[in-house]
């Protein structure tokens, strides 16, 4: 099973052929899902939020 190489930019929505992983979307309810962005609309997305560094500040 290959998985489809096009995603939907969520800046501008327009396919591309090159998605790059802007975002993680986590729900607590259901499965979370990724947010694309085209190469050129990552560029305007801020870095990944740290989930695992998130997690580790709620530590005691
Ligand atoms: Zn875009």
């Amino acid at each position: 099973m290959s998985r489809p190489a096009i995603r939907m930019c969520a800046r501008c929505e327009r396919t591309t052929t090159e998605p790059v992983l802007v975002s993680e979307i986590h729900s607590a309810s259901g499965p979370g899902f990724n947010v694309y962005a085209c190469a050129e609309c990552a560029e305007h997305y801020p870095p990944l939020p740290d989930v695992l560094e998130l997690l580790t500040e709620q530590a005691p």
